[in-house]
């Protein structure tokens, strides 16, 4: 009989499976953004001259404990902050906590044995290193780790290393903390030595604060015993000195206002722009894509013509948002500084090695307006922490429980959606006002800027990008508020800004829509672009299959125009299918109109299978039609379709996997294992792409 291309494929499949499973995937983990990391390593340790040699650094500053972090939207670098102030508050180690890529890996052989590295590395996509880890992980798990004093894997180089190590996670992606997983291999092979476990936080289980929590005890009891460490009474040491200016004006042009950096701030901002570096970029269009009222999704049209930034279909770009002012105020009355709210401040690290993630100066207002993320879910650390600044003994006896009791805190704050503002709220009218400003900014997040899939293409518009964000204004089981999406809340009041829509505040936000110093009036916002692997294939006329619900669509509105623009100058273009989601026809069916045209110059190469969840009897989602479309699919599949899957990776991408999975066994007359190893090959060889959130 003869073998066709997808069974020969099943053949490759299961060989390849197996070297994937033992090798977990090493062999094919592509960087996600390859042009970041060097490029930030560069504004990083070596641009300004300092060393980049872990050893001579600790020795130095002395410090016998190093808490390096690899993180893509801070967390793990939360985590890494709180763990270099426990070890120093609860164990006396002299800590420091260490961005990966601002330091060298080829010395890491002379860690002297009387230290400890700390790890803490977040997965990122599909079992990628963050950003920042790209280097170490591509150092760490290549074929040859060799050290410059030449010794070599062989020789067990790092055997006087102890190490600790953490890994940020989501189960629903396949590779479930793979960069954890395989550091701690490289390392353990290499002869470190790891105390505690290796811990794993499930961010797709939603148990990644509680995973930390618990892993944390027995890993300091572990150290303890390791290096010899006294327990002792841990009071709070301030890590940033925070000053008040009084005689400096806010309107003084040294103070950060909100501006992501000093070139901003002095109006000199120029490119290269990257994620250190945002372009302050306008936008030239924005409308409303629902015609329910009650729900918003935003199209907003980015110009960077002159900005000397470029995007491929399929990139993303990423908004840094600005708090809502109602939630400013909030912030600032429980905190009692409201009424100083513009004075300036400096801030200072109180050790060497303390990194200030802020611009400084600047002004109680700007810090939490611009640089602060003050609504995100609070911890049940955080919280305990305020204790001993409580107003009064009955809020710092609360304040105590919450910290130590999981289910009480879960059902007093976490399930009620609090940020860390309206719980103080919820506990007592009295404002904090005995809170060092510098454990506020230790405790929470710098403000992340948020990615969404660019939902043009650049072939047809070089210098216009187009997002398509739905709106969070989201009633959460548990919650009695609305729990408002930092980002896209503040896009929904420029949209509403830009069309002098009647509400141009809408749900009483009231955003600072020009920005610092009206930096950002005539509707602008800060952005840069992140560059993908999410891509089309490069001959057009390759058939490819698409399952983007709701705003999962964004990209493939995208690859859509640009296979309309080929076809339209007469290139051949393959099969283009796209199985589109969401709850009603009338209601939610984004780019609808727009579709038909582009139909119009595809004719029958376009194909757009819809799954209206709210219109019959039973909820139809796209796996659903995929399973229903198996024969069209599979042919597609022989004739080497490229499939994408974008949107909800908790629920649908899931799903969509497993039906794939089915499809291709049912329709191939093999084992359901079979079906599933394949996907999971196409995905190794690039014909199967993720791009889910
Ligand atoms: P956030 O403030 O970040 O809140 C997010 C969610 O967290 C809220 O909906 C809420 O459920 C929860 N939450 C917030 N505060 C609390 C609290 N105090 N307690 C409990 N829960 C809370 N989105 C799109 O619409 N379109 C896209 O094309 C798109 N592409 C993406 C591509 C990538 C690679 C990634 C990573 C994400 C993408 N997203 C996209 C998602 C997007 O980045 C944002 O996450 C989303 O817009 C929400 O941002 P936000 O700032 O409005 O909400």
């Amino acid at each position: 009989a003869q073998l066709d291309t997808l069974d020969l494929v099943v053949l490759v499949a299961l060989l390849v499976g197996s070297v994937a499973y033992f090798t977990k995937g090493s062999y094919w983990a592509i960087p996600k953004d390859p042009y970041a990391s060097s490029g930030a390593a560069q504004n990083g340790a070596a641009k300004s001259g300092k060393t980049r040699d872990i050893v001579e650094k600790m020795e130095e500053t002395n410090k016998n404990c190093v808490i390096f972090y690899g993180s893509q939207t801070g967390t793990a670098e939360d985590y890494a902050s709180r763990l270099a102030k426990e070890g120093s508050q609860r164990f006396g180690l002299k800590t420091m906590v260490a961005d990966i890529e601002d330091y060298d890996y080829e010395n890491l052989d002379k860690f002297p044995e009387d230290k400890v590295a700390f790890f803490v590395l977040a997965t990122y996509g599909e079992g990628e290193p963050t950003d920042n880890a790209v280097e170490f992980y591509q150092f760490f798990t290549g074929e040859d780790v060799a050290f410059e004093s030449g010794a070599t894997g062989d020789d067990q180089p790092l055997s006087s290393m102890k190490y600790v190590a953490f890994g940020l996670g989501n189960n629903t992606y396949e590779h479930y903390n793979a960069m954890v997983r395989q550091v701690d291999s490289a390392l353990t092979k290499l002869g470190a030595q790891r105390i505690g476990d290796a811990g794993e936080g499930d961010d797709g289980a939603g148990t990644m604060e509680e995973d930390f929590l618990a892993w944390k005890e027995p890993m300091w009891a572990a150290l303890s015993d390791a290096m010899g460490l006294q327990e002792r009474e841990s009071v709070y040491e301030a890590v940033f000195s925070v000053s008040e200016e009084d005689e400096r004006s806010p309107e003084d042009e040294t103070v950060y206002l909100g501006e992501p950096t000093a070139a901003h701030r002095e109006g000199r901002a120029k490119g290269p722009f990257s994620a250190h570096n945002p372009y302050i970029a306008p936008i030239v269009e924005s409308k409303e894509l629902f015609t329910v009222k009650d729900r918003n999704c935003l199209h907003m049209e980015i110009n960077i013509a002159g900005s000397n930034l470029s995007y491929q279909t399929g990139d993303h770009i990423a908004v840094w948002p600005t708090n809502a002012g109602a939630e400013v105020d909030r912030f600032l009355q429980v905190f009692g500084i409201e009424d100083k709210r513009h004075s300036v401040i400096s801030i200072k690290g109180i050790d060497v090695t303390a990194k200030v993630p802020i611009p400084t100066p600047t002004t109680y207002d700007a810090a939490v307006r611009y640089y602060m993320e003050v609504c995100a879910p609070v911890s049940r650390q955080f919280v305990s922490s305020l204790a001993a600044f409580a107003p009064d003994e009955a809020s710092k006896a609360e304040l105590v429980r919450l910290g130590n009791d999981k289910d009480y805190f879960h059902e007093k704050i976490a399930d009620k959606c609090f940020n860390i503002a309206q719980a103080l709220q919820s506990i007592t009218s009295q404002p904090f006002t005995a809170v060092p400003f510098s454990l506020l900014i230790e405790g929470l997040n710098k403000l992340q800027p948020r990615y969404y899939s660019i939902s043009s293409s650049s072939l047809v518009h070089k210098d216009k990008i187009s997002i398509t964000a739905v709106v969070e204004s989201v009633r959460l089981p548990g919650a009695s508020h609305l729990v408002k999406g930092v980002t896209t809340n503040y896009l929904l009041a420029l949209k509403q800004k830009q069309n002098g829509d009647p509400s141009p505040d809408p749900h009483g936000l009231t955003y600072s829509i020009t920005g610092p110093r009206n930096k950002y009036d005539g509707i602008h916002v800060p952005v840069h672009i992140r560059h993908s692997n999410f891509k089309l294939p490069s001959d057009p006329s390759k058939p490819i299959i698409m399952v983007g619900p709701g705003t999962g669509v964004a990209p493939f509105r995208g690859f859509i125009q640009e296979r309309a623009a080929l076809a339209a100058k007469g290139e051949k273009v393959g099969t283009t299918l796209l199985f589109f989601g969401c709850r009603k026809s009338d209601e939610d069916f984004i780019y609808k109109d727009e579709f038909k045209t582009y139909q119009d110059q595809m004719g029958d190469s376009l194909k757009i299978i819809t799954a209206f969840s709210r219109e019959g009897a039973q909820k139809v989602y796209v796996q659903h039609r995929l399973k229903e479309n198996a024969q069209l699919v599979s042919d597609l599949l022989k004739q080497k379709a490229n499939f994408y899957i974008c949107g909800d990776a908790a629920n649908m991408a899931r799903e969509v996997n497993l039906a794939l999975g089915h499809i291709i066994a049912e329709q191939r007359g093999l084992p359901a294992e079979k079906g599933e190893e394949m996907v999971k090959h196409m995905r190794s060889s690039g014909s199967y792409q993720e791009d889910v959130w």
